[in-house]
């Protein structure tokens, strides 16, 4: 591991953290494109997140909703990389933590709801495509397991779905904005567990690094920004982050 990320992170006053799937992997969450990827492994469950299958073809929400029953999110715990991250806010150096993950694991390590900023929604909550309507998922997820193969709202009739943004469906312009406007801001910018291939927020590094941040990448695999990096750290995200984020507070404990 580069030794000065180390003391780039100690230095950095306003660190913005852009996070992928990569991230939630030591959890037990399959990325999508790594190895281990869900689409790697099946090609057809790509049709499942895109919202155009989803909306006409009722076999592919039935299973859609059998797939959230089964999600590995619900037990999953965070992992030692999620609370480097805890760690970096204790310190008051997180100024923004993107993320395009939509398991809620930053939150339920301990960062701010403030500083999480997820571009892709969370499947903690549905959505109803009809009148707009949002709650807890475990609600729908309720009507499910009682035998509904494919729930729709109670209120307008419409089809429900994850409160996530599918393939094929529009980002939130306001939220992007805000990943946008943040990643100009840092003087350091740590892309941790992205395949860097998803536009618009993938762009999110070069207005970063135009904005004269240094930038980190921690990925196991190559990504097309690793040329542009100012340092690129292998191997696995749950060992490199606690590696690199160090506790303010040893450096007083040794001086006392
Ligand atoms: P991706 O699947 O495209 O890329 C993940 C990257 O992380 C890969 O390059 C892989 O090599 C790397 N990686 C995986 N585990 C690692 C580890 N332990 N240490 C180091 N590197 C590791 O992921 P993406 O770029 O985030 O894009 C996929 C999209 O799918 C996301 O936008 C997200 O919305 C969604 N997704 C979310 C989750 C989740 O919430 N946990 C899981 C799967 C997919």
């Amino acid at each position: 591991m580069a030794p000065e990320v180390k003391s780039w992170v100690a230095a950095a006053r306003r660190i913005v953290v852009l996070t992928g799937a990569g991230i939630s992997t030591d959890s037990g969450i399959p990325d999508f494109r790594g190895p281990q990827g869900v689409w790697t492994k099946n090609p057809l469950a790509e049709k499942l997140s895109n919202i155009h299958y989803y909306l006409a073809d009722p076999e592919v929400r039935k299973a859609s909703w059998q797939s959230r029953l089964q999600h590995p999110a619900w037990n999953a715990k965070p992992n030692a990389g999620h609370l480097a991250l805890v760690e970096l806010e204790r310190q008051g150096k997180l100024h923004a933590l993107i993320t395009q993950n939509i398991d809620e694991l930053h939150q339920l390590a301990g960062n701010s709801r403030e500083l999480v900023i997820e571009v892709h929604g969370s499947m903690r909550r549905f959505m109803c495509w009809g009148c707009g309507m949002r709650g807890p998922m475990e609600r729908v997820l309720e009507r499910v397991r009682a035998g509904e193969e494919d729930p729709h709202c109670r209120d307008c009739g419409g089809i429900l779905k994850s409160d996530t943004i599918s393939f094929g469906q529009q980002l939130l312009p306001e939220v992007i904005d805000r990943a946008m406007q943040a990643a100009g801001e840092a003087d350091l910018f740590l892309s941790v567990g992205t395949s860097l291939q998803v536009y618009p927020i993938a762009g999110a590094f070069d207005i970063a690094r135009s904005a004269g941040a240094k930038t980190v990448i921690v990925n196991a695999e190559p990504t097309p920004y690793d040329g542009m990096a100012d340092a690129v750290l292998g191997g696995s995200i749950s060992a490199v982050l606690p590696a690199i984020v160090t506790e303010r507070e040893s450096a007083a404990r040794f001086l006392n």
